[in-house]
């Protein structure tokens, strides 16, 4: 593993059982993280982004999701082969996740103090009360929520969606991860809220090093936000690359579709947005060859034959389709 690659994920497979049969949510997918940069996975919904991150993390739902292949390497230790008691104790201290929505990750019947200092109880276990009430508020505080005091006295229900989500950001950094998966973090806030949520975690990784992945279906948040880009199709890496190279110099043509689709600046007025004609294919309903083959403009009859490897295009631009292999 390179020095400065935090988490590297090697052919991950997911897949879920279901009524129709077995479904692979993930296929074959791979990416790195660097040392304190983030990682933005992009892609519509279905596409596999979330069901990465559970994998990550070992919390798919069982017995239904299983990985079924591949390595997630954590500073060379691999996740997968861990045991539960094991990943008890890396979970929260070397990679944490916030999620899309904080209630699934809080308890709705325990106080907000109760919670935090959880964390520290865990994986801190020579703190005193004292100490991690001290230390609780202290975290509260630097993710800006007020009168942090007050505030570990209280329930969930009794803060905004705004507060909940900084408390769940408190909670996922008291551990001092090396890694931050963040799902979604900000969808369900208005947009002043979401811009004060990522300042908040682009200054928390500044002030600790830690590398985050950032999952979004929206573009404009990964511009804002990302070092390096995974763009993911149906349950596999369609392409990845800088984020600056992945914005002026696209080259699946999916990702060229998500580009063309969203607003810019220097458009002139009323040109009209494109659009990516179909839907993504249902995971009981995968086609033979690329994935994205009933959507693409450039499809030729090899792409539905086999699904296309991968081609290094550029250092660290990587794309999976036939126009360029
Ligand atoms: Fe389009 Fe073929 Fe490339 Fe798939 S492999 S994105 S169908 S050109």
């Amino acid at each position: 593993m390179k020095e400065d690659i935090i988490l590297s994920v090697k052919h991950l497979v997911t897949s879920f059982d279901s009524e129709a049969g077995k479904i692979y949510a993930v296929d074959d997918v791979s990416f790195d993280v660097k040392k304190g940069k983030t990682l933005g996975i992009v892609g519509e919904s279905g596409c596999g982004k979330s069901v990465t991150a559970l994998s990550v993390m070992r919390l798919l739902p069982k017995p239904a999701g299983a990985i079924e292949k591949g390595r997630v390497l954590l500073d060379g230790l691999d996740l997968v082969q861990l045991k539960a008691e094991q990943l008890y104790h890396i979970r929260g201290s070397r990679i944490s996740m916030i999620f899309q929505e904080p209630m699934t990750a809080l308890n709705p019947v325990h106080k907000i103090g109760k919670q935090i200092g959880e964390v520290f109880r865990l994986h801190y276990s020579h703190m005193t009360r004292r100490m991690i009430l001290d230390e609780s508020i202290a975290f509260l505080r630097k993710v800006g929520i007020p009168d942090p005091e007050q505030r570990i006295r209280e329930y969930p229900h009794q803060i905004s969606g705004g507060m909940r989500q900084r408390v769940m950001i408190a909670m996922a950094l008291a551990g001092k991860p090396d890694v931050l998966i963040a799902d979604e973090p900000t969808t369900a806030l208005d947009v002043t809220i979401q811009a004060q949520i990522l300042d908040l975690i682009k200054s928390l990784q500044r002030e600790t090093g830690m590398a985050v992945i950032f999952i979004t279906h929206d573009l404009g948040v990964i511009a804002e936000v990302c070092d390096d880009v995974v763009v993911m199709y149906a349950g596999k890496v369609a392409e990845v690359a800088p984020v600056a190279e992945l914005f002026y110099n696209p080259k699946h043509p999916y990702t060229r579709g998500l580009l063309s689709s969203i607003p810019r600046l220097e458009y002139p007025g009323k040109t009209k947005l494109n659009v990516i004609t179909g839907m993504v294919p249902s995971l009981y309903e995968i086609p033979e060859g690329c994935r994205f083959q009933n959507r693409c403009p450039k499809a030729m009859a090899v792409c539905r034959t086999r699904p296309p490897g991968t081609t290094w295009v550029d250092k660290d631009h990587v794309v999976s389709c036939y126009l360029y292999q």
